[in-house]
């Protein structure tokens, strides 16, 4: 018996409507003879509308009770999702991250999975039953609820999918989302953006790093590190989807597989500070202690005096503005700037590896259509470029095509077939 796991986002569990047809797609693969586990998130925009709640009882939360408060939204979906399998005669069993033995870190809002145990999900499909399991939800070491972050419920599913070693029953991990598959870009910013019919982990993990939201980044580090298949498809309609597996050798000779675009990021700049020894890691060390991620770092000098700049999310800017200041004072000299309304867009490839010219092609694409580069970042296989936030959706749609992004698709789609 081969096991697959099926996970379900929160577009696709939406209303009653399309949880039917995601009840009907389990009952597919369960009737192909296959054991089926079941991941769900909360419907629809459910966890926003429960952040926002919280929001309004309490002006800063405390993260204990944010968690506790978002993996209600889980319960919810979990429960009816088991309820729809069961009224057209699937048995089922919806469980917590709890119940199933999910353990994580206790860092709220963004813990980590620390291990998974398959024996309440192995008992389950023993008996012939499909376990549905909440999204995005575990429990610490001391037993607190936690959450895996936003979007974390694909990272459930990966982790499930590899304690269960679905690869070696010759199963997938099946993230069923509201598109049919990973596209050279988020088609709904890029109309022309094209469906990709397999991705590396690695371009896959930098895109989603780079703001590509159809897979949550730690899903797909978990996939590479336990060699866990995945494959992204619709939820509510029949379609071949995009393989998500190890590099092969022919997808080196692609340069560039896909785009994204990072909106709303802010700039912090300590201009003109003494460049002593250790000035650096002072810093960067009062922004890691606020929980802040730092996007890209740039640092000039002029003699003894530097001033290094990097982005965060707009929505850091306030905590990093206290924690820079506190630097300053330190320091002595120097001021603070904060820059906002930036964005950054990049184009990913493991081809980057082996062709040249790729930084001079999105550099003279993007300014022959008049757009200013504000900062540029590159690694192995990235580019990126900050650009002012009203400029990013064009900019981002000038990398695809100048790449031929748009043909992408097609192109791969025919040498799979031949
Ligand atoms: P779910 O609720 O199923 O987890 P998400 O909203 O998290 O779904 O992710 C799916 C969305 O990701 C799509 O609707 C699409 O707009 C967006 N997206 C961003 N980049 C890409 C991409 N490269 N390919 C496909 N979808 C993308
Ligand atoms: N419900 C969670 C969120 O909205 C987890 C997920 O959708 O994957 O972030
Ligand atoms: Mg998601």
């Amino acid at each position: 018996m081969a096991i697959f796991v099926q996970k379900f986002g929160g577009t696709s569990v939406g209303d009653p409507a399309r949880i039917a047809r995601c009840a009907a797609r389990i009952k597919e693969r369960r009737d192909e003879g296959h054991g089926v586990v079941v991941v769900v998130s909360a419907m629809g925009h459910t966890t926003d509308e429960l952040i926002e709640l919280a929001g309004r009882v309490s002006r800063s939360p405390s993260r204990r009770e944010l968690d506790m408060l978002m993996a209600t939204g889980e319960q919810v979906s979990v429960a009816l999702v088991a309820m729809a399998l069961e009224s057209i005669g699937v048995p089922a069993t919806s469980l917590t991250g709890g119940q199933v033995g999910i353990t994580t870190d206790g860092a709220y809002g963004r813990a980590r999975v620390t291990g998974v145990s398959r024996a309440r999900l192995d008992e389950e499909l023993g008996l012939g039953r499909v376990p549905v399991v909440c999204g995005f939800q575990g429990v610490s070491g001391s037993g607190e609820i936690t959450t895996l972050g936003r979007g974390g419920s694909d990272t459930t599913a990966v982790a499930l999918a590899s304690a269960l070693k679905v690869a070696e029953t010759g199963g997938v991990c099946e993230i069923f989302t509201d598109v049919d598959g990973v596209y050279t870009a988020d088609p709904r910013l890029v109309p022309t953006a094209s469906r990709l019919t397999r991705i590396s982990y690695e371009e896959m993990l930098e895109l989603a790093l780079l703001g590509a939201q159809v897979m949550h980044p730690r899903a797909v580090l978990f996939g590479e590190r336990y060699g866990v298949p995945i494959h992204v498809r619709h939820s509510q309609r029949p379609d071949e989807g995009t393989l998500i597996t190890r590099e092969t050798p022919e997808m080196e000779d692609v340069m560039v597989v896909g785009a994204a675009l990072k909106p709303d990021l802010g700039r912090v700049s300590l201009r003109r500070i003494p460049n002593n020894p250790g000035v650096q890691g002072m810093l960067f060390e009062a922004v890691a202690k606020a929980g802040i991620l730092v996007d890209d770092i740039v640092q000039t000098e002029f003699g003894e005096i530097a001033s290094i700049s990097f982005t965060v999310d707009h929505g850091d800017l306030a905590d990093v503005k206290i924690a820079a200041s506190q630097v300053l004072d330190r320091v002595g000299t120097g001021e603070l700037a904060i820059e906002i309304g930036l964005a950054k867009i990049s184009v990913v490839g493991t081809g980057m590896k082996s062709h040249v010219g790729v930084a001079s092609r999105m550099f003279t694409a993007l300014g022959a259509a008049g757009i200013a580069i504000h900062n540029i970042t590159t690694s192995e296989i990235k580019i990126s470029c900050i650009v002012s936030k009203q400029d990013a959706q064009r900019a981002l749609g000038i990398a695809h095509e100048a790449f031929g992004l748009d043909r992408l698709g097609a192109l791969q789609a025919a040498s799979t077939a031949g």
